[in-house]
């Protein structure tokens, strides 16, 4: 029942070889300087799959370049890594997810955020604060933020990585792991985190539709009983079709996110789709 967003397509700008070096400059300079308040958050709904109820929203970060048009995180955010400007960018983000997440409570719309964080900021001393920060300044409680890490991120330095969850824990915040199904991290380690939902990766919803002829999605039901077995919530990213839809279902996910089932849309757009299509 999602709406078209045909006008909130990014574009995945992809410079020739030539040009990518100045592209990258101009990420570079520009991020540094005005371009952090061209950067707009786009929400996607987060789907319960019992009731079809919509759980949260995912924050998706854009640039909005006054030439080149709504410009996707990949051609941006791998340059904002490099050069450190990913942390003031997401201490923004948080600022502003926050604040939009209370906001839409306070008109009652309770919607759970959640945001990603970069390995690098995870790393990085700021992030309790920033976080502690964005929580204070907006009024939201701390249960309704959901912090997504990937499992790389984790995988790093897993000692300093249970510190950092254990603190954000003991704030109420939750954790997400993204992606998961892309990296190849121990499952023994990445389970012995405190972490509350698992996100697995749109290319396993897509495996799992290409051997289910005669075996339907049996990895995706094993992750899945995995979650279940350990208390973590499980989210199937990527849902495009019926066919998507059906398959994570029947595995026994939790929730679910996809174009089938809403688009990432600007804030006033989420409003009036949680509106229409939620009554
Ligand atoms: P992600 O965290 O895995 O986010 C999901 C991506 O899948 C988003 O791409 C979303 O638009 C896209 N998507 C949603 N539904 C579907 C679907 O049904 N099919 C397909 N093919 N794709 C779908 P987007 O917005 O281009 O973001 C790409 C990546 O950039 C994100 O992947 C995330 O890793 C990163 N990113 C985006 N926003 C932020 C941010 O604010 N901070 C950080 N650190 N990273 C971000
Ligand atoms: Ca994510
Ligand atoms: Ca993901
Ligand atoms: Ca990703």
């Amino acid at each position: 029942a999602a709406k078209s967003s045909g006008r909130d397509r990014v574009h995945l700008f992809s410079p020739s070889l030539r040009e990518a070096a100045r592209w990258r400059l101009e990420v570079a300079t520009k991020l540094r300087g005005d371009a952090i308040d061209q950067l707009v958050v786009h929400y996607q709904p987060v789907v319960r799959l019992d009731t079809g109820q919509i759980e949260g929203v995912e924050a998706l970060v854009r640039w909005q370049h006054p030439e080149r048009g709504l410009l996707s995180p990949d051609t941006f955010l791998s340059v904002a890594e490099e050069t450190g400007q990913i942390i003031p960018i997401t201490r923004w983000l948080l600022r502003e997810t926050t604040r939009r997440a209370a906001e839409w409570a306070a008109d009652g719309m309770a919607l759970r955020m959640s945001v990603n964080v970069s390995a690098r900021h995870f790393s990085a001393e700021t992030l309790v604060r920033d976080v502690r920060v964005a929580l204070q300044q907006s009024g939201l409680p701390a249960d309704q933020l959901v912090l997504e890490l990937t499992e790389t991120s984790v995988a790093e330095d897993p000692t300093r990585a249970e510190d950092q969850l254990a603190v954000l824990r003991r704030f109420g915040v939750r954790v997400a792991i993204d992606d998961f199904g892309t990296g190849w991290s121990s499952l023994a380690q990445l389970f012995s985190l405190p972490i509350g939902t698992l996100k697995i990766d749109r290319s396993l919803i897509a495996a799992a539709e290409r051997v289910s002829v005669g075996d339907t999605g049996a990895v995706l039901a094993a992750i899945v009983g995995l979650t279940r077995t350990l208390g973590i919530r499980s989210v199937a990213e990527g849902i495009e079709t019926p066919e998507h839809l059906r398959l994570v279902r029947e595995a026994g996910c939790d929730l679910a996110q996809g174009w089938l089932l809403g688009h990432p849309m600007p804030a006033d757009r989420l409003r009036e789709w949680v509106r229409e299509v939620q009554r």
